[in-house]
């Protein structure tokens, strides 16, 4: 139809300027599954025939679209067609085509799986998983158990006994849906008798209890990246529930949880360490260890040294998530008051603060000035 005049729609399906709905419907159904570009690869004749019979379809099963053609011919649906590609790339949902969709594909794969029953992708899994904090910190590998539906090897996924074959559902005669009317309509829905697969064991495998596949564990090894902190979440593509007759796998998503350290806190890639350091080692200064990440480290704490001050240690703390770098470890000196002080430790400390004047507590004697401002 290149330059010609473009045929007639009624022509084109075949069917009586009078013709109602449901011939037109009947007519363009046997043309399309005759045409189908599935069915005729290649076949240019056969993809022009049918696009021809959809773009007919789609106006005269349109009643409003279908009187302006009546009324006006071509020039009065022009806006309509447009079906420049091939296949089904401009049906969507509302086309006049959503109903019929399905049916073409049960006619064309009639019996066979197929298409016709699309696939449903497999359900999402949520794995919970507790780390330490070391193993958040640096990262690690983790086996875990998942379930997931293994084919049956008795009846190689069939559901049928070894020996005997699914044979076509009788009530659908394998389309897996069955059509009934209702009103004006004629409705079509999912084969209550063999759940619209369109076909039927008779004789049930004895090992997966006909439904072809057992439930099953497998392992997998699950690399977590140094960085992730509770609430972190990795996929794992494609390993989650078993997709449904062809569909795709659903994912699988581990939610990590880091169990508390009895050392160590964190904040972002900071990881906060208190050390609690005697009143003496505090006024005197000392040397203490301190726990990393990556072990001992010695560390020098200056005299006249308050508690609460917070220590820096660069590149101690947790690697970055993104790759790059290392946080700090941020040590918080904490000084202990002395408790259950014995006589002869009494006497010392009383002997001290005797001897100690304004000069040792430069804190205090601010403090004190303050108030006596604030009260005079
Ligand atoms: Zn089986
Ligand atoms: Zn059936």
């Amino acid at each position: 139809m290149a330059n010609g005049e473009k045929r007639d729609y009624y022509e084109i399906l075949g069917v009586h300027k009078n013709a109602s709905e449901t011939e037109i419907k009947k007519a363009f159904r046997k043309l399309a599954i005759q045409y189908h570009p599935d069915k005729n690869q290649g076949n240019k004749e056969a993809e022009e025939k049918f696009k021809e019979a959809t773009e007919a379809y789609e106006v005269l099963s349109d009643a409003q679209k279908r009187a302006q053609y009546d009324q006006f011919g071509h020039a009065g649906v022009s806006g309509a067609g447009g079906f420049s590609g091939g296949g089904f790339g401009g049906f969507g949902a509302g086309s006049p085509f959503g109903d019929i969709f399905g049916d073409i594909f049960g006619d064309i794969f009639g019996g066979g799986a197929g298409r016709r029953s699309q696939g449903r992708r497999g359900d999402d899994l949520l794995y919970n998983m507790e780390i330490s904090f070391e193993e958040a910190a640096f990262g690690c590998e983790k086996k875990i158990e998942v379930p997931y539906a293994k084919r049956c090897s008795s009846c190689n996924g069939s559901g049928a006994k070894p020996g005997t074959d699914p044979k076509i559902c009788p009530s659908c005669r394998g389309a897996g849906q069955v059509r009934y009317q209702q009103g004006f309509f004629s409705v079509s829905k999912t084969c209550g008798q063999c759940n619209g697969e369109g076909k039927v064991v008779d004789d049930p495998c004895p090992d997966c209890r006909g439904k072809g596949s057992i439930k099953d564990t497998k392992t997998l090894s699950v690399k977590v990246p140094g960085g992730v902190e509770t609430g972190s979440r990795l996929k794992l593509t494609s390993e989650g529930g078993q997709g449904v007759k062809g569909g795709p796998n659903g994912d699988l998503y581990v939610a990590i949880s880091v169990k508390d350290h009895p050392l160590f806190q964190r904040e972002d890639d900071n990881v906060i360490c208190e050390i609690p350091i005697s009143f003496a080692q505090a006024a005197l200064g000392c040397e203490i260890e301190v726990p990393t990440l990556d072990g001992k480290v010695s560390m020098k704490i200056p005299d006249g040294t308050q508690s609460g001050k917070i220590y820096r240690l660069r590149g101690k703390g947790i690697p970055s998530l993104q790759g790059y770098g290392r946080g700090d470890q941020l040590v918080v000196v904490k000084v202990e008051t002395p408790t259950n002080l014995n006589k002869k430790q009494k006497e010392l400390l009383e002997e001290f603060a005797k001897i100690s004047g304004e000069e040792a507590h430069p804190m205090k004697k601010g403090f004190l000035d303050k108030v006596m401002d604030f009260l005079s």
